[in-house]
């Protein structure tokens, strides 16, 4: 029997380390795409940025245009004040007044003019610096990619090795009951059918085990259980 439990002990081992791999093998990916919808999320914000960007450079000549026909308009009434056509003063200082609001007016749309392309700058430097965010996210998550994809390759043949030595380790089973029982306890208690005790409690549920239960433990003649969890116990010498 304890020769048995030896085997049953190593092919926990194995099955933990096939979990352990098979855990690691999902959660690679997860990484992964996480990284893509940084990445994603930086290519929407330059988007719009961009998007506001060419509205702006729309509005800036839209803005500049105005400005040049104000400058035509004053210049034009200019020469009507001072060509020598009109000698109606009363005529004169009308346009007199309308040149100084135009040029009042030509001021304000300087100002605000001003104001649009201090802004324009300002939105080129931030898509520039959002460029060089993902460009450099572009890099990390080639970069992660390659990475993973050995690993997950290393990972599947690590996988593929346990199992055989599984298949190897369940041949020298003899007591095809006791496989059996593994295997339920195995699916119902989180993987640990079979665990090693070295002090009165119970590593699986904690359970402070009875001093009959450490004596059979001890002893090693039959199979011993958790009274609580029913996982197998084995002494651990
Ligand atoms: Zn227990």
């Amino acid at each position: 029997m304890k020769e048995q439990l030896k085997i049953l002990l190593e092919l926990q081992k194995i099955d933990d380390k096939i979990s352990d791999d098979e855990g690691k093998e999902k959660e690679l990916p997860l990484k992964l795409e996480e990284i893509k919808q940084e990445l994603e999320k930086t290519k929407k914000c330059l988007k719009e940025k961009k998007k506001t960007l060419k509205d702006m450079q729309v509005k800036l000549s839209r803005k500049e245009l105005d400005l040049s026909e104000k400058s035509n308009k004053i210049m034009k009434h200019q020469q009507d004040l001072y060509g020598g056509k009109i000698t109606d003063i009363k005529e004169l200082r009308q346009l007199q007044s309308t040149i100084e609001n135009y040029k009042e007016e030509k001021k304000l749309m300087e100002n605000n003019l001003l104001d649009l392309m201090i802004e324009i700058e300002d939105f080129h430097k931030e898509i520039s610096q959002l460029e060089e965010e993902m460009n450099k996210q572009e890099k990390c998550l080639n970069k992660y990619e390659q990475e993973i994809n050995v690993s997950i390759a290393e990972i599947k043949e690590r996988i593929r090795n346990t199992y055989n030595l599984r298949e190897k380790v369940i041949e020298k089973i003899t007591d095809k009951r006791l496989l059996s029982e593994y295997e339920m306890l195995k699916r119902g208690k989180e993987g640990k059918a079979i665990m090693e005790v070295d002090e009165a409690i119970c590593p699986g549920c904690y359970l402070n085990l009875p001093s009959d239960t450490i004596y059979q433990l001890k002893k090693a003649e039959i199979i011993v259980t958790c009274p609580n969890c029913d996982r197998i116990l084995v002494w651990k010498e």
